[in-house]
């Protein structure tokens, strides 16, 4: 088959099911060509791009967010907007190097709603999120990151479960199937949401909380020799 194309060649129909598309010997590049055709659910009528995820083939840390947002619908990639810079900053304070870190989203489309000139972010459904689960399982099982962080309830709720509350359990590590530890914190961009000076300093402070953490995990794997970048 062509090298990232659809099986048997040709463009993809709409609804046409990601595991369709899939290579056959799947690697990042060839999977990231894929999903820049992907029709599967109708989103991809409204976003400029698939925004695929980014970061080293091997990378010890997943972060998993919703999905991209006006930046980064423009620019082709995840959390290159505001939210990222604030994503920036948390982890160079909790001393985790983003240039180590793969970052991605459970939707891979910017789904909008127009108000005036702007678009506005419309939360992914769950027949949206379930259609798009492909890539970042193929994601996942290509990179195998020694810990994943879902960021905000839509990914926490996607990947771990309905009953997960981000508000009570951020911070926690679950067992699961994906990774050896998987936690959830809050997405960046509630934080930029926050009212209030003194609000969003505290929701920050929490947000860094819980970094650390996570580079806690980090380094034990470094010292007992798991996965690296
Ligand atoms: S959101 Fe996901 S499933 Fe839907 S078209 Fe985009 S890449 Fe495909």
């Amino acid at each position: 088959m062509p090298r990232g194309g659809k099986r048997g060649g040709g463009e993809p129909k709409p609804g046409e099911p990601i595991p369709d598309l899939l290579p056959d010997h799947p690697t990042l590049e060839t999977v990231r060509e894929a999903a820049s055709t992907c029709k599967a659910c109708d989103l991809y009528k409204r976003g400029t791009q698939t925004v695929f995820g980014e970061g080293p083939r091997k990378a010890a840390l997943m972060l998993v967010g919703e999905q991209p947002g006006d930046a980064e619908d423009l620019a082709g990639q995840p959390f290159v907007g505001p939210a990222g810079r604030l994503l920036d900053r948390g982890l160079e304070e909790a001393g985790i190097d983003r240039g180590l870190v793969y970052v991605t989203n459970v939707v891979k489309h910017f789904k909008w709603e127009p108000r005036g000139k702007r678009r506005i972010h419309a939360k992914p459904n769950a027949a949206e999120i379930s259609a798009c689960r492909p890539w970042l399982e193929t994601e996942i099982a290509l990179v195998k990151p020694r810990v994943l962080v879902c960021l905000g309830a839509t990914a926490a709720q996607a990947l771990l479960g309905k009953s997960f509350k981000v508000s009570r359990q951020r911070g926690e590590f679950v067992a699961s199937t994906m990774a050896p530890f998987v936690t959830a914190t809050v997405h960046p961009s509630s934080i930029l949401r926050a009212q209030g000076e003194d609000a969003r300093r505290a929701e920050m402070a929490r947000f860094i909380a819980d970094l650390k953490k996570v580079a806690v995990q980090l380094a034990g794997s470094r010292r007992s020799g798991g996965g690296s970048s």
